[in-house]
């Protein structure tokens, strides 16, 4: 049922103060000719109406949600209670730096964290996602190029396993993509790659590469691959949004890597998956420093204030004022409450939890590439199973719905055909994984016996199979209230 369903005339509980301002009517043209259709509702019923509503969706908070390549882990409540404090709540972006002492600081000890986890000298935290991080950190590479007299460097190598965002991304910065296949066990096959930048030379402008790989593998031939593309002139960009599982352990900024984007919003701990806010700081090695957009923070010369500095060669702004403020509250609470060692240990327990899973579903699940040890997540090839039985990886997603878990992603990584790619993350029990494992391998069992059954699943959610072509082309976004 929807709001305006519920609405009955001269229902609510509007209860403003009585007008102490002089009253002034706009002129008659400004005004509108009828009253808006707002809902009608009481308070009771506009709090169950969004209660059912929530009930309807599954969350981190209802059960497992092993969304791959998305981190969706817990997120700890203290985040929410620090970034809910007036002194962080109550500022006006515009208000003088010296008022705001420890807004700023909290900008810069994040800053200093993410430095450290990622081996980078400086950091943005302007970009609102990842994707608008990847768009950044290609502008700072233009721009180093530019800056470099080097106009022709406009072709950015993508591997075929890339996220979508990255070559989309890379158009978007007005470079054209290369892409650069896989090898047979999913990295990036290096004799190609050689080849590409020994034919295109100085018509690199760089690399993007996500390692983690999307097929969940830590690619071993990473500083041959980073040297190799700094040999012709390139820049190597690393997409970070995953960093689960090697914070603490290993940094891009020690495998050759010169920019990097982080999503605050998967791996250091800020609700998402509802469309925001999010948080895509870029990193980078010094040469590209002076080319960040936006303001950074800077210990003042007077003592220990601290104030914002904008560079010379900035190359704008990415978005207003510091980025999504807030995200980078909960973001450093997260760092501070673990510690080092305690994001170690998340990235530890992250892989741990790929791994047993993965170890527990392989006689039954095909995994992509034969991996045996895969990073914070692996991915299974139901091709075989779709070929055998008929039920498609779709069909198997569909079948978790009704036993309260979510699905993995499906289809993605597109190297690899009816793929579901599993993150279980660190904070989930070895109780949970056992359940979810017990229900994929349920689920292969009725794929041989009763196929019929997972094509129809699932048939316990709110709804069952939508149309979801129909819903992206012809979306039902305004309320048809059936009079006009
Ligand atoms: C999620 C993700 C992105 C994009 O991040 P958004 O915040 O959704 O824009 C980019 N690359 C990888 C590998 C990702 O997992």
């Amino acid at each position: 049922m929807l709001i305006f369903e519920r609405s009955r005339d001269g229902r609510g509980n509007h209860m403003l103060p009585a007008c102490d301002v002089e009253k002034y009517m706009p002129d008659e043209s400004h005004l509108r000719s009828s009253a808006p259709r707002l809902p009608q509702v009481s308070e009771p019923d506009i709090a169950r109406h969004y209660s059912q509503l929530a009930r309807k969706a599954h969350g981190v908070n209802d059960g497992f949600y092993p969304l791959g390549s998305c981190t969706m882990k817990y997120n700890p409540r203290i985040n929410e209670k620090t970034a809910s404090l007036p002194g962080f709540t109550d500022i006006h972006p515009l208000q003088p730096a010296d008022t705001a002492q420890g807004c700023l600081q909290v900008l810069k000890e994040l800053e200093e964290a993410l430095g450290e986890i990622t081996g980078m000298d400086r950091f943005t935290l302007q970009p609102a996602a990842g994707a608008h991080g990847e768009f950044t950190g290609l502008l700072l590479i233009k721009a180093w190029h530019l800056a470099n007299g080097d106009v022709s460097r406009t072709k950015i190598i993508v591997p075929d396993s890339a996220h979508g965002t990255n070559p989309a991304s890379a158009v978007m910065a007005g470079m054209s993509v290369i892409n650069v296949d896989s090898d047979e066990k999913g990295c990036v096959d290096v004799e190609k790659l050689r080849s590409i930048c020994e034919e295109e030379g100085s018509a690199i402008a760089g690399l993007m590469l996500t390692n983690p790989n999307t097929a969940g593998i830590f690619d071993p031939n990473i500083r041959q691959i980073t040297d190799i593309v700094h040999s012709c002139g390139g820049q190597v960009y690393y997409d970070g949004a995953n960093l689960n599982a090697i914070m603490g352990i290993a940094r891009p900024g020690d495998m050759g890597f010169d920019c990097v984007h982080l999503n605050l919003h998967k791996t250091f701990s800020t609700p998402h998956g509802g469309g925001g806010p999010g948080s895509g700081p870029v990193g980078c090695k010094s040469h590209l420093a002076p080319f960040l957009p936006g303001v950074t923070v800077e210990q003042g010369a007077e003592g220990d204030k601290l104030a914002f500095a904008k560079g010379e060669k900035s190359l704008g702004e990415m978005k207003n004022f510091y980025g999504n403020f807030l995200v980078a509250v909960r973001a450093l609470t997260y760092i501070k409450t673990l510690g080092a060692e305690g994001l170690r240990q998340a990235s530890e327990n992250a892989v741990l939890n790929a791994n047993y899973m993965l170890a527990k579903l392989r006689d039954t699940y095909d995994i992509a590439f034969g991996v045996k040890i895969c990073m914070h997540e692996f991915v299974m090839t139901l091709e075989d199973m779709l070929h055998k039985t008929g039920v498609s990886a779709m069909d198997i997603a569909k079948g978790l719905l009704d036993h309260g878990i979510h699905p993995p992603t499906m289809y993605f990584p597109l190297t690899v055909h009816e793929a579901l790619m599993v993150e279980p993350t660190e904070t989930e029990s070895k109780e949970t994984l056992d359940e979810a494992i017990a229900v994929f391998r349920d689920l292969a069992r009725r794929a041989q016996e009763d196929p019929e059954s997972l094509h129809r699943a699932p048939v316990t959610t709110p709804v069952g199979r939508l149309d979801e072509v129909g819903a992206a082309r012809h979306p039902v976004l305004k309320y048809d209230f059936g009079e006009e």
